[in-house]
């Protein structure tokens, strides 16, 4: 046996290897010990495991035939090499394996029990399982190890399958959510200590479920490969893409905290999943919204920092399609204010507060009421009048929106049935009732129940319907006109516009979205043009035309110049409660005069918002008067020369430096040092914040940004106001008054 050759290269041979001790002559009986050789040498030769022993410096003086071939050495050249220079690091380290690595196991003269190691003499994976016991001699003193091993490739390889599988998503090859987490944990902590930033942007596909609707899963699974694509391509190697779930994505970026070039990359990815998609010959178009939340400043946990992300995203998608949002604290007011409005919702309609307000709908030729639109009204015990734009999404997305439109509609019928002649009510109904098979036999039944014709009630939806299934939306549209009811569509123009659906849907009005209205008087924009458009193309369908939103004379007379057969608007009158409406009607006052300001005026972009105002070491209280990427008007300081550096604090940790250009009284003209960028919800934000890392090192704790103002010098909170003030502060209140 070629055993016995590779033995007798060795100084020791195995029986004398494997018994504690070292002398074996004083082992009982031959036979026996030859037994022992034997049995081993069958083991050894299975491949089930090997045998390895080192001497006191750790290096070799002993390894089975079978694991030296697997080597690919020559026996010889192993013996008095190290033991761990036969392995590796594993080089992706992909095992959540926490493990002491086998060298400083064998320094620390410890036990090894089954550690994976990689064999460093092979090209392809081979992997071991190690076990060994330091040996000491009869005076206790240290020998060397003795062990084991065994071949683990195939048994590691389905492990790190397994593995991948725990961590990526199958569909697309981007972490998962579980991989995403544990890469962000990991990141946070380092970061932590280095003082580094890391931001994470969170992605929510548009239209999405439509696609995988119309053209089915398979084409859906396909869509979501090539955005995956998209985002590899335009994130390259300066971020991990993950996708946690269904349409959802998310970037960690680690090292940018740039507000502006983040903005340029939520843009950059808003405009590449935009782009058209073919898909089996088929097109499809999608879009997204982006949230982008930035560690320290507004999370340094992952949970935190996600949670400020999925604001920012939930808040980007609030605005409309295809925004990014960055993170501020008073989303998170907001979500708290949303959560409360949640819980009294509930409450509401039992107790009686909520309330159903009437807006004339005015004829242009006229100025007569047609019917009155019924506006919900909220008066909350402790937080007084709340909007119905405030709370009606939050009852859409809790679902109390079925109960509460049921409530609106029995209300609506009930007064309107009071109201004399042919005056109608026009209620609004949200995409969620809509898409409720019941809401025919709870239109009936409030019509029963009042008494009110079916012609004199109007039900105002929102072009949202369209994104529901097109069949429901057909049958529900064919039962409601089955009972007579007149049907608007509202808002027009805001939503997922596409006129195709108008020639085959029976609405009887179209009501034109106030934002068409609102500058349609000026003369650099064509929303003029657009109400034209919609106006004759109502015509051409037989319908009525409102414009939504009239405040101005002028642009009263635009719209009624422009063909609008209707006007609703605070020009006429805002909602009136029902006792106002009845008197009024009582009184045979049904005309309306117009009322209001000759012009619209012009959105000057005005802003009233309070900033702290810090020169040398004093800090004043101020008024931003108007706002542009470069500088800004403001107002709180008296005589400032011009030239002055001084420091705007706009707020959660925005800090910009500035230089008095224009100087008169009270108000000065600043320019900023760094222009201010696009903080992706129509306004303006800093592109740096004040570091949380800096503040921790003036001795605040460290913590995300909470809203408010900041000092600037770094000997601590509130030390900006001890400093002797320069100038004279203005009493704020005498501002906000004072005509501009
Ligand atoms: P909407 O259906 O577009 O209602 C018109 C909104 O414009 C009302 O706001 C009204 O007060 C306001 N408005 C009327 N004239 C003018 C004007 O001249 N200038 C300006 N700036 N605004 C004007 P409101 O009452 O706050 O309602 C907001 C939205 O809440 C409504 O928009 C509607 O979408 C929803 N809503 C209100 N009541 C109900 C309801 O009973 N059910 C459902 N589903 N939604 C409702
Ligand atoms: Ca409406
Ligand atoms: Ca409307």
């Amino acid at each position: 046996m070629t055993k016995h050759t590779l033995f007798s290269r060795f100084s020791r041979s195995a029986p004398e290897l494997f018994h504690s001790g070292g002398d074996q002559s004083a082992l009982p009986g031959g036979s026996d010990l030859r037994r022992r050789l034997a049995l081993m040498e069958d083991f050894e030769n299975t491949g089930l495991g090997w045998f390895w022993a080192t001497d006191e410096q750790g290096h070799l003086t002993y390894l089975s035939r079978n694991a030296a071939e697997q080597l690919g050495a020559g026996d010889a050249d192993l013996m008095g090499q190290k033991l761990t220079s036969l392995f590796t690091l594993d080089p992706d380290g992909d095992l959540d394996e926490v493990q002491r690595p086998l060298a400083f196991l064998l320094s620390a003269r410890q036990s090894i029990a089954n550690l994976p190691v990689r064999v460093a003499t092979q090209s392809h994976e081979v992997w071991w399982r190690v076990s060994g016991k330091p040996v000491l001699n009869a005076a206790g003193v240290f020998q060397g190890y003795r062990g084991s091993a065994n071949d683990i490739t195939a048994l590691r390889k389905t492990q790190i399958d397994a593995s991948r599988l725990a961590q990526y998503d199958a569909l697309t090859g981007l972490s998962n959510r579980h991989r995403m987490t544990r890469r962000l944990t990991a990141t946070l902590n380092a970061y932590r200590t280095a003082k580094r930033s890391c931001a994470l942007m969170m992605l929510d596909l548009d239209r999405f479920k439509q696609v995988n609707d119309t053209l089915g899963h398979p084409a859906g699974d396909e869509l979501l490969k090539q955005v995956a694509q998209r985002l590899e391509t335009i994130i390259g190697n300066k971020g991990e893409i993950g996708r946690p779930g269904g349409d959802e994505f998310q970037i960690m970026l680690p090292d940018i905290d740039d507000r502006g070039t983040l903005g340029d990359l939520g843009s950059r990815v808003i405009q590449m999943i935009s782009q058209p998609y073919s898909i089996d010959g088929s097109r499809a178009i999608i879009g997204t919204s982006v949230g982008i939340a930035i560690a320290p400043y507004d999370g340094l946990e992952t949970e935190e920092l996600v949670s400020a992300a999925d604001l920012a995203l939930y808040a980007a998608k609030g605005g409309g399609r295809g925004q990014f949002r960055f993170y501020s604290s008073e989303l998170k007011d907001g979500a708290n204010l949303r959560r409360q409005i949640e819980e009294d919702l509930r409450d509401a309609l039992a107790s009686d507060t909520i309330d159903l307000h009437y807006q004339p709908l005015v004829r242009t030729a006229n100025h007569t009421a047609s019917g009155f639109e019924a506006l919900m009204r909220w008066n909350h015990p402790e937080r007084g009048w709340i909007s119905p734009a405030q709370f009606i999404p939050v009852a859409e997305d809790t679902g109390i929106i079925r109960e509460l439109g049921e409530w609106a509609l029995m209300r609506g019928c009930r007064d309107a049935a009071a109201w004399p002649g042919d005056l109608r009510v026009a209620i609004n109904v949200s995409a969620v009732q809509f898409a409720a098979d019941d809401l025919p036999r709870i239109v009936e039944r409030a019509l029963k129940t009042s008494g009110l014709a079916p012609d004199r009630l109007e039900l105002e939806i929102t072009e949202s319907i369209f994104l529901g299934d097109p069949h429901a939306t057909r049958i529900m549209f064919r039962d409601l006109k089955a009972i007579g009811v007149r049907l608007a569509l509202d808002d027009f123009g805001t939503g997922y516009s596409s006129l195709g659906y108008l020639k085959n849907a029976p609405f009887d009005k179209i009501k034109i979205d106030q934002s068409f209205v609102r500058g349609a008087t000026e003369e650099d924009n064509n929303n003029a043009a657009i109400i034209t458009a919609i106006v004759s193309l109502a015509e051409a369908l037989d319908m009525e035309t409102v414009a939504e939103g009239v405040e101005a004379l002028d642009e009263l007379s635009l719209v009624t110049n422009l063909g609008a057969s209707h006007v609703q608007g605070f020009v006429f009158a805002s909602a009136l409660c029902q006792a106002e409406v009845l008197s009024r009607l009582e009184e045979g006052r049904l005309t309306y005069e117009p009322r209001g300001p000759a012009k619209h005026r012009a959105d000057r972009r005005t802003l009233y918002r309070k900033v702290g105002i810090i020169h040398e070491d004093h800090r004043y209280e101020g008024m931003i008067r108007n706002l542009s990427r470069t500088g800004a008007m403001i107002e709180g300081i008296l005589d400032v020369p011009t030239g002055t550096q001084l420091v705007l604090d706009m707020g959660e940790g925005q800090l910009a430096v500035s230089t008095v250009r224009r100087s008169n009284g009270a108000a000065q003209g600043l320019e900023f040092e760094t222009p201010l960028v696009n903080d992706g919800a129509g306004g303006l934000c800093t592109r740096h914040r004040i570091s949380p890392y800096a503040l921790a090192a003036a001795g605040m704790p460290l913590a995300a940004l909470p809203s408010g103002h900041y000092p600037l010098n770094s000997s601590g909170a509130g030390s900006a106001q001890s400093g002797r003030p320069k100038f004279l502060q203005i009493e704020l209140s005498s501002l906000s008054h004072s005509p501009r």
